[in-house]
């Protein structure tokens, strides 16, 4: 096939069959569209939008781009949950273990930061020695021994995707309904889950932000996930603040320990989230009656350290330290500076541009300062105040955790203007707002 031909009828009309959408699948994985090729076709379905049989022609290509992994003799049934992006979304991080702690397992194949939201393969590598780039006989063998593993899609794995990924990152193309299902319903598929439950994030951190377009997102995953014989159910979420009290690798590795170990009260988002679309996909998996009792037995497996103790187990299974459960304060790097950031005047919080925190997040860590990618990591902000909350005059609003003073200051006025405060009593808006089955 021509791919310039293929290029160019795509922009036109987007009219390609499933043998063509293949071959491009293909020609991404294996190098043989160049880098402004893959640009030009992510723009290209961006502005075009593919039919929904297309986007289903396209996932299935992607995912057989590289292996579908099988599960069997297995005592539980294999599942997984997937966000489309969000900003301090750490849930992954806790979700995995708790799942596994509960009797099933789970294959993982996460993402990296992609366009303004944090990755979860990037939150783990803050954890020092923590390997994501694994091989598909080791992730296999990870999953059997520990019951779950978080890892990178590879050459093995939806190779189309991981590049595809990263040259959306760079060209604008994030953002689109049918490359965010593809994406992540590839490696979902090649995981070769029984059950998957999406979480579709909607609000100003989201890629979506309106609530139809997250709608229209969440349907066409489900029904996506469904047709290639997943048992899927989608929950829109708020992503209109932070999903937990913290943005950035290692500070949200510190709220995920918070969580499991149960040391400290964490954000009741974090803790709702997590409970939540863990017992959706338990009910999906047969591990329990109904949701909620899903989510019980979530909360359960949190409570009693049992999360705890297989997140230790999938950590040193990875390469991190054996007693980082035990350590983990002294293991995960420190940011050389902290710089607190205090509510000018009283008032209570209306609302926050999670976008731009997750923005200067970014731009923290990728300052010119840090010589050292894994001290990069510990770039972030914690402690961050929640829409509804009343702060008098002088009261934090976030620590700012950077490389230097001088970045510390050039992102406190930036971080200041994300949050819009208001004299009036504020209620916060729901946390989940609505289950697609
Ligand atoms: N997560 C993914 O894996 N891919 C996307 O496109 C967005 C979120």
């Amino acid at each position: 096939m021509n791919a310039r031909g293929l290029l160019d009828r795509l922009r036109r009309d987007c009219s390609l069959t499933a043998a063509e959408l293949h071959w491009i699948a293909e020609a991404i994985a294996n190098h043989d569209l160049n880098d402004a090729q893959v640009g030009a076709f992510a723009m290209a379905v961006c502005k075009g939008n593919l039919s929904v049989r297309q986007r289903s022609q396209f996932t299935t290509a992607m995912c057989e781009t590289g292996l579908r992994m099988s599960w069997d003799h297995l005592p539980g049934p294999v599942l997984d949950k997937h966000s489309t992006g969000g900003v301090g979304d750490c849930v992954s991080l806790a979700l995995a273990p708790a799942l596994a702690a509960c009797g099933a397992y789970v294959p993982m194949i996460s993402g990296r930061g992609l366009g303004h939201t944090g990755g979860t393969l990037d939150k783990l590598e803050a954890i020092p020695g923590v390997r994501v780039d694994l091989p598909v006989d080791a992730l296999q063998k990870q999953v059997k021994n520990v019951g779950c593993v978080i890892a990178a899609a590879s050459d093995q794995i939806a190779p189309a995707d991981r590049r595809l990924y990263a040259i959306r990152d760079i060209t604008g193309t994030v953002d689109s309904l049918d490359l965010i299902t593809s994406s992540i319903l590839s490696k979902k598929l090649a995981e070769g889950v029984e059950a998957l439950v999406l979480d579709v994030k909607c609000g100003s951190g989201a890629f979506m932000s309106d609530h139809d377009a997250a709608l229209e997102l969440a349907h066409a995953l489900v029904t996506t996930a469904q047709g290639a014989g997943v048992m899927t159910t989608a929950l829109i979420t708020d992503m209109n603040q932070p999903a937990a009290s913290a943005v950035g690798n290692a500070v949200e590795i510190i709220e995920v320990m918070h969580l499991l170990t149960q040391e400290k009260v964490v954000s009741s988002r974090l803790r709702m989230l997590t409970e939540t679309l863990g017992g959706e996909v338990l009910a999906l998996g047969g591990m329990a009656v109904d949701p909620a009792d899903g989510a019980r037995k979530i909360a359960g497996a949190l409570a009693d350290g049992r999360a705890a103790e297989r997140f230790g187990q999938m950590i040193h299974a990875q390469g991190g330290p054996l007693d980082f459960l035990e350590r983990w304060r002294d293991r995960l790097p420190a940011a050389p500076v902290l710089m607190e950031l205090q509510a000018e005047v009283p008032g209570v919080v209306a609302a926050i541009d999670a976008r731009i925190l997750g923005e200067c997040v970014s731009h923290l860590r990728n300052g010119q300062r840090y010589g050292d990618r894994h001290i990069a990591s510990a770039a972030g902000l914690s402690q961050l105040v929640e829409i509804g909350q009343s702060l008098t005059e002088g009261q934090t609003i976030a620590w700012i955790h950077a490389a230097t003073e001088e970045e510390a200051r050039a992102a406190a006025p930036l971080i200041y203007d994300a949050f819009t405060f208001t004299s009036q009593p504020v209620t916060p808006p729901p946390l989940i707002k609505e289950r697609i089955a």
